[in-house]
Formats: C-alpha cells, sequence, structure tokens
C-alpha cells in the first residue's frame, strides 16, 4: 500500500461526492450510442467538449489515441454489449506523441532518469493526420467491427475546437 497521504486530496473529495451522488441507476449502455477515444492530455475534456454528459459515451483513452489490440478488443464489448454503434478517434494538436521519433521519447524517459524503455513502442508519429486515418481503418476493417460507423479527428488544445479529418 502506498503511504496514506498519497491519495488524500481525492479521496476527501470523493467523500463530498458520495453524499451527493447524482449517476446512482445511470445505465451502463452508451446513451448516445458512443465511443471516443482520445489521448490522456490533462487539457482535453471528453464530455464537455462534445456535449456529452455522464452515461452518454463510453471514454478510451492511452497516449496518443492509438487504436491499439486492446481499443480494438473494447470496441468489440462496447459495440456488441454496452449499445455502441459510432466511434471518434481524436488525436489533438501539441501531442507528445508527435513531437519526436521513438528514439526521442526513449531518450527522454531515460533523462528523466527512467530506465532503458527500448522495448516498448511507444507509437509515435510524424504525420497525425496519416496516422488518425490509418487507424480509422484500422477500426473500419476490422471484422469484429464492420458495423460500427468511426470517424477521426483532430481536437485544438488552443481553439477547443474539433475538426474531421476522415
Ligand atoms: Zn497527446
Amino acid at each position: 500500500m502506498p503511504d496514506e497521504s498519497t491519495f488524500a486530496d481525492v479521496l476527501a473529495a470523493n467523500e463530498e461526492y458520495a453524499e451527493g451522488f447524482p449517476l446512482a441507476g445511470l445505465p451502463s449502455r452508451a446513451a448516445r450510442g458512443l465511443a471516443v477515444l482520445t489521448c490522456i492530455d490533462s487539457r482535453i475534456e471528453p464530455l464537455d467538449m462534445l456535449g456529452l454528459r455522464p452515461g452518454d459515451a463510453k471514454i478510451l483513452r492511452n497516449a496518443g489515441a492509438r487504436v491499439t489490440d486492446d481499443v480494438l478488443r473494447t470496441l468489440v464489448l462496447a459495440h456488441y454489449l454496452l449499445g455502441v454503434e459510432r466511434a471518434m478517434v481524436i488525436a489533438h494538436t501539441d501531442c507528445r506523441m508527435a513531437a519526436g521519433s521513438e528514439d526521442d521519447i526513449h531518450a527522454a524517459v531515460s533523462d528523466a532518469g527512467g530506465p532503458d524503455t527500448r522495448s516498448l513502442a511507444f507509437l509515435v508519429t510524424s504525420d497525425q493526420q496519416a496516422t488518425v486515418r490509418e487507424d480509422v481503418q484500422r477500426v473500419r476493417s476490422w471484422p469484429y467491427l464492420s458495423h460500427l460507423e468511426a470517424g477521426g479527428f483532430l481536437y485544438d488544445v488552443a481553439t477547443g475546437r474539433v475538426a474531421q479529418v476522415c
């Protein structure tokens, strides 16, 4: 167990949240039939930026908003069991995963005191629009997801605007 103080702030906030808990009884199916894959970047608010509320959509996040095997696995479940009929892949401007090569990221981790991470693929890109197109194509061509509508987008962290790529 980590030190008690490690999560004290968020657990205290949760006490208050649970007292007036507004989401009791919310169904687990996505009310708007939507899944959103976006980056872990903390400047992105996936619900607010799309006019969504809790219960509306399944939110998937990873570094760079990449369509990995685990994202495909999750979309299959979301599509067949949780009401998801459409999926947005939303990359964003000023993404660390589009700001250098794999080697640059390995070096940055090492410079930050981290271990040798060269056995990991961080899935960086030098062309975000091309990568979004390829990732969306991966969803569209996945045999288990042939009835899922997928689109690719780029979110501008400076303006809050989402532009469609494909
Ligand atoms: Zn990012």
